[in-house]
Parts: structure tokens; sequence; C-alpha cells
């Protein structure tokens, strides 16, 4: 029997995670739910330089709002916790131990000063400063200085790092689930360093003890992490252990032009990168995220899962399970993903509609209350149910919709010119008396009522209608006039009709 999916989703704590570190995240999930497996969130802050308040919390309350609860984690626990690499901090150096008493690593003394000098010096040159096999037998460490040289500068204290000793001189093979097999010379590899001089792991070494402890099955990635690939799968071999299968996802490109979608795309182009509202507790800088702009996760979750992968059919809307049951790793792209933020639009259209008008009517009375209105839940319901066709936002249902709870303060002057006549005050006013004396004021009633009045009057729907409606919303937009007569009720409808004759004679 094969092992269960595990699967980790990795971040740095350096900041709020990135619209693509959800998708990371997401394509993980839908991985492990997938195959019956473990979603589990490892924090990965190794690097306490970079590490910024309230970034983890973040991550998690992005993850939660997106549906994707953890498995295992910080704050949820787990068998294989701690799940912060800082708490584990204790591990790593057994680890960076075993590779140099296996031969796979070395103690490097050459201070950052040094090789600095040296990294100059190749540039004069025009060369490249790389830590490796062509050079390593010249620098200080532990494969050029003797025995008793290198015991006594580590008893000394010296300053000093770990490096891997990456093979001279071979192919190294490998397989990623997205781009199928790789092969790299290990001459282009430099030794990378494994561990630090402050007593911390760095990212490479941490990461692939953490992932062998955790037994995760599956590393799945961004295609940044592509170039360390060759690396991790020589640090398995080296310590004898079994290595995952690794999928590296392509990466999400700019909406025009070329390069990879940043940061600061969002302000340039007017659109979030980041899932939620994120402070920064430096600078106190707000950037605006997908909820706060009124999307659903529902929608940021479906179009992100097409960002870079597709179903092999038409079908493009998905809800958690259908992607959960649909997602195949094989059907990960290679080439780079556009980000369209027009696309996203169109998913959190399509789920307002879905949307129950309930919840909907819900988030409006948020909008409502703000603007100091409050009004029934039935009489907020329906006037989603007549306007959420024509949004993308709840907030749009204010734009679209302010006339329900406010008579028009003014006349559209386009509207004016088109449909105001000099008759047309007459005959509202008559219109407005007939409505007056009706009791039944139920959108079929005053339709029948009214289409029969302009029928007597040999009148015509374009001269009595649009004057009609241009009296109830101030513009020649909305849904059916009768409805929303219905739910303006009687009074409201016919006081509206005598302001517009008053205002426009
Ligand atoms: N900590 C890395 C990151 O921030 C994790 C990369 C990986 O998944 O191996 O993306």
């Amino acid at each position: 029997m094969s092992k269960p999916v595990r699967v980790r989703f990795a971040p740095s704590p350096t900041g709020p995670l990135h619209i693509g570190g959800v998708r990371t995240a997401l394509f993980n999930y839908l991985f492990a739910k997938k195959h019956g497996g473990s979603f589990i969130l490892r924090i990965e802050d190794t690097d306490q330089n970079r590490y910024v308040e309230g970034a983890e919390d973040y991550i998690i309350s992005a993850l939660n709002w997106c549906g994707m609860p953890l498995d295992e984690g910080p704050g949820v626990g787990g068998n294989y916790g701690p799940y912060r690499q800082s708490e584990r901090k204790h591990l790593y150096r057994e680890y960076a131990d075993l590779l140099i008493s296996g031969g796979h690593a070395y103690y490097a003394f050459d201070t950052p000063e040094e090789l600095d000098a040296i990294r100059k010096e190749y540039e004069t040159q025009g060369k490249t400063f790389i830590y490796n096999w062509h050079n390593r037998n010249t620098l200080k460490n532990s494969l050029s200085l003797s025995a008793e040289e290198v015991r006594t500068r580590l008893e000394r204290g010296d300053h000093y790092v770990i490096r891997f000793l990456s093979p001279e001189d071979e192919k190294v093979q490998f397989k990623d689930l997205v781009r199928g097999s790789m092969e790299i010379d290990s001459k282009v590899l430099d030794d990378k360093i494994l561990f630090k001089s402050d007593g911390m792991p760095t990212y490479h070494l941490a990461n692939v003890v953490d992932d062998h402890l955790m037994e995760i099955t599956h590393v799945i990635r961004g295609e940044e992490w592509l170039p360390s690939l060759a690396l991790h799968v020589l640090l398995y071999r080296a310590f004898g252990w079994q290595s995952p299968e690794f999928a590296h996802l392509p990466l999400i490109l700019k909406p025009v032009g070329k390069g990879k979608l940043s940061k600061r795309d969002g302000d340039k182009l007017g659109f979030p990168v980041f899932p939620l509202q994120w402070e920064d507790p430096n600078s106190g800088a707000i950037s605006t995220g997908y909820r706060e702009e009124g999307y659903f996760p529902e929608a940021v979750v479906n179009f992100l899962a097409l960002l870079g992968w597709n179903p092999g059919t038409e079908q493009e809307l998905f809800s958690m399970d259908e992607l959960v049951e649909a997602f195949d790793i094989s059907r990960v792209n290679r080439s780079g993903a556009r980000f369209d933020p027009e696309k996203i639009k169109w998913f959190n259209q399509h789920y307002l509609q879905v949307a129950d008008n309930e919840d909907v009517a819900a988030a409006f009375q948020g909008f409502l209350k703000e603007k100091g209105i409050k009004k029934d839940p039935a009489y907020v319901k329906r006037v989603v149910e007549l306007l959420k066709e024509r949004a993308v936002f709840v907030k749009e249902l204010w734009d679209l919709g302010s006339y329900f709870f406010f008579a028009p303060e003014h006349y559209d002057p386009k509207g004016v010119k088109k449909t105001w006549k000099e008759d047309t005050k007459g005959y509202i006013l008559e219109l407005a008396g007939v409505l007056e004396g009706l009791e039944d004021f139920s959108a079929a009633h005053t339709e029948k009522i009214v289409k029969d009045w302009i029928g007597e009057k040999e009148l015509g729907f374009g001269k009595v209608m649009p004057p009609l409606r241009l009296a109830l919303v101030g513009a020649m937009q909305g849904p059916h006039v009768f409805d929303i007569m219905e739910l303006l009720g009687k009074e409201e409808t016919v006081q509206r009709m005598h302001r517009i004759c008053e205002s426009l004679g």
C-alpha cells in the first residue's frame, strides 16, 4: 500500500501572503484532498532578519477565508510538530553533522569580507564567483585545511558555516510532476550553505529535513524553487532518504507585458494582489485585499485554480468540492499563467448571482448601516433580488439602487432631454391620480392598469413609461418599472411622480 499523501504549504512569514502564494496553497490543498491526504502548514521562519510581525496570523486567516482548513499546523497541532521552524531549531544541527560525518558537507571558515574580496576579484576578471569544486580546495575550509587546524578553529570559536559538498562531475537526474525528467550538470552547482554561523539552518537544510521528518510525500511549490531542486535531490541522497515527489507550479505573469506578477502591479493597475487587507507593521501602509474589495472567497479560489491548471474540459465554474474532484496534477501547465483581473470579476459576478439572496441582503445591510439607513430585511432582500443580476459586487447594489432608499434629488439631464416633453407633466399627474385610487399595488396589477390607461388614452408606451421611470429612479436605468413601484409602494410612487412634475414643470 502506498503511503498516505501528506503535503505542506511552507511560507516564510516575511509579509502578507501574495496571491501567488494562495495559489500554491490551493494546489497543495486540492492535491491533498483529492488523494484523501493531509494539508499541512509549516512556517519557515529560520531567517529571523526577515521575520515580519503579524505575517503568520495573516497567512492562517487567508487560508481560512479561502476555505482551506489545515489538518496540521501551528495552532492546530498534529503528530509531526512543532510546525514553526524557529521552534525546531534544536533539530537541524544534528543533521548537518550527519552530512559532515558522511563526507557530504564541510566546514568553511571564510569570512564574509574575505569572500567579498574574492568575488570582486573574479568580477574584475569578468567572471562570476561560485564556491564549488573548482576552487573549494583553495579556500578556507575543512577540505583544504589540516584536521588539526580545523579542530583548533572550531575550538577557538572561529566564524564558520557548513556547506554542502556538491559532486564534481555528475549529471544529476530528477523528475518533476509538471516538467517531467530533468538533468543538471553538477559542475554548475555551488556548495550551498546549509548551516549558518548564527546556529540556524538555511532554507535548504531545514526544508529537506522537515519534509523528511514530517513524512511529506509531495512537494508542490512555485517555479522559483526549481533551481534548488538539484540540491534538494542531492541532499535526500546524501542522507539516504527517499525523496518526496516534486511539482513546480508555473509562474503567474503580469496582466500585460512581460514578467512575473509583482506586488507593484496591483497598485499600478488597480487590483489587489493580496487575499486580505494588510497593514504594514513598520510603515503603517495599507494594501487592500480581495476580501475588502468585495470578492467572494469562492470567486478567488475558482479563479486561482485555473491559473496554471485546466480540467481538460470547457468547464470554468467550480466549487471547492468540484475542484477537489477534478484536480489532476498532471494537468498543471508548464508555461506561465497570465493574471487577468477582469476574469476574477467575472467569477465574482457569477458567485453573486448564485449566492443566497438572504446572505447578500445581510451583507448589503452592512453598507446601508454605514450610511445610516435602517430598512426592513424583507425590503432589502427584495432590492437584492431586483438588482443583483446587474452587479459584480455587493457594494455595487448601492450605486445601482440608492433610489430604493432615497427619492431622487436630481434627474439625469440626458434622460430629461429625451423623455420630458411639454405635455409629459399632464400625463404623469393624471396617471398619479389613477394610481392613487388603487388598492392592489402589486406589479402585475399596476402593470395592467397603466397599460390599459395608456391604451385608452392612445398615448403609446414611449410617452409614459420613460418619464415614469425617470420619476422613480432619477435616471433611465433599473429593473422593471412595475417591480420598482411595487417595492416603493403606492404613497412613495405617487409622491415621486408629483415631485418630478414640480421639479421639471
Ligand atoms: N519557505 C519557502 C517559501 O517561502 C518554501 C518553498 C518550498 O515550498 O519549498 O516559499
